[in-house]
């Protein structure tokens, strides 16, 4: 493939959205309850009873997104060791490795998630000692990876288009009434959000820079009954503002808030875990270009504190605990002024970083709560 100019993601919109590795990654995980139970393999949870009581799924709906994660080989279902005649569900290799997909959502619900979710837990890195954040950053140079540094060119997949027909729909009453009914609360509101096969699209054309409807609707072929509610859920979320572009007759368009750029490095995540696992044939649609350093992009999800990567038996919680003097989101300051955590050489966070800079850790001063955790092997 030629080296085709590439244009800054906020700036171009992408005719290959459809065929993405985040498209085809949706597919698989791209709903509340595999986001879930998937959430509750990496504490360890093996067991059909475990996945009830912990997401608060039905028996009918964790069957099927069991066994789907099983055909999708993010899970495999094998004899218990513990209980003979019984079954359990572990994470393959692929699924392991979306770890760092986990850890960038609880990132983004320890700063976003609604006050009294319950979900804030305090992140300790075992190989450093210390507490920390994830952040994701060029595997390149070290870099945190920010919206406005990342740029996209076609990739050598460009030419083949996927429809998006294997997108399920789901009923939005399913969304939109979403309440957190299982034991663990963590990731239930970015599972919300991102849990359904269409919000995740509509979300990674708001990064490509698409603002109005129509736009929108083009680039990812939804229907506009679809589209409009999406859009109305995400701005009920706080995920998107709706804005006046036009007086006669008006005319509206949706832009990110700080809350759903903050969502970047999921999606970037997410990507590169759909591109390495999921691309097709001829290889990804398309490239995501790092402005800083001209490499195509491999984020790496790592310790605040040592800036080394993140693996599962390397992290352990604690939480969750009470929001008691929580920030509220209105009441957050947009930029923070807190001091960053130390950082090292090889990572200079950009001044407008909006995911990744350091800022007021609303869980500092959690108290601490056992939180119950084994390491996934
Ligand atoms: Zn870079
Ligand atoms: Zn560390």
């Amino acid at each position: 493939m030629g080296r085709a100019a590439a244009a800054p993601l906020t700036r171009r919109a992408s005719p290959r959205l459809r065929g993405s590795s985040v498209t085809r990654a949706i597919r698989l995980i791209g709903d509340r309850w595999a986001i879930l139970v998937v959430r509750d393999a990496f504490q360890g949870e093996r067991r059909f009873e475990q996945f009830l009581e912990r997401t608060g799924a039905s028996r009918a709906t964790l069957t099927r997104r069991l066994h789907s994660l099983a055909a999708s080989g993010i899970l495999v279902r094998a004899p218990s060791g513990e209980s003979p005649g019984r079954f359990e569900y572990r994470l393959t290799p692929r699924g392991r490795e979306l770890f760092p997909l986990s850890m960038v959502a609880w990132n983004w619900e320890r700063r976003w998630a609604p006050r009294g979710a319950g979900i804030p837990m305090t992140l300790r890195h075992r190989d450093c000692g210390h507490e920390m954040r994830p952040e994701t950053a060029c595997s390149a140079c070290g870099r945190i990876l920010v919206l406005q540094e990342v740029f996209d060119r076609p990739g050598p997949g460009a030419r083949a288009r996927v429809p998006v027909r294997a997108v399920r729909s789901l009923r939005l009453s399913t969304l939109t009434g979403a309440t957190h009914r299982g034991t663990q609360p963590a990731l239930a509101h970015i599972a919300d959000i991102v849990g359904d096969p269409w919000t995740p699209l509509v979300l990674a054309a708001a990064f490509f820079g698409l603002r109005r409807f129509d736009a929108i609707q083009r680039e990812i072929g939804i229907a506009t009954n679809t589209l409009a509610a999406r859009l109305e859920l995400l701005v009920r979320r706080r995920i998107l503002e709706r804005r006046p572009y036009q007086q006669l007759p008006p005319r509206f368009e949706y832009r990110l808030t700080d809350k759903g750029r903050d969502l970047f490095p999921y999606a970037l995540v997410l990507n590169a875990w759909g591109d390495r696992w999921l691309a097709p044939p001829g290889g990804p649609p398309f490239q995501l270009v790092h402005h800083g350093c001209g490499q195509v992009i491999a984020p790496v999800v790592r310790c605040s504190h040592c800036h080394e990567p993140l693996a599962p038996a390397a992290v352990s919680s604690s939480g969750p605990g009470r929001r008691a003097a929580a920030v509220t989101q209105q009441s957050r300051p947009a930029v923070s002024t807190a001091p960053r955590p130390p950082s090292g050489a090889a990572a200079s966070p950009p001044r407008t970083a909006p995911a990744a800079a350091g800022r007021t850790d609303p869980h500092a001063a959690m108290p601490p709560a056992r939180w119950r955790r084994r390491d996934a092997s």
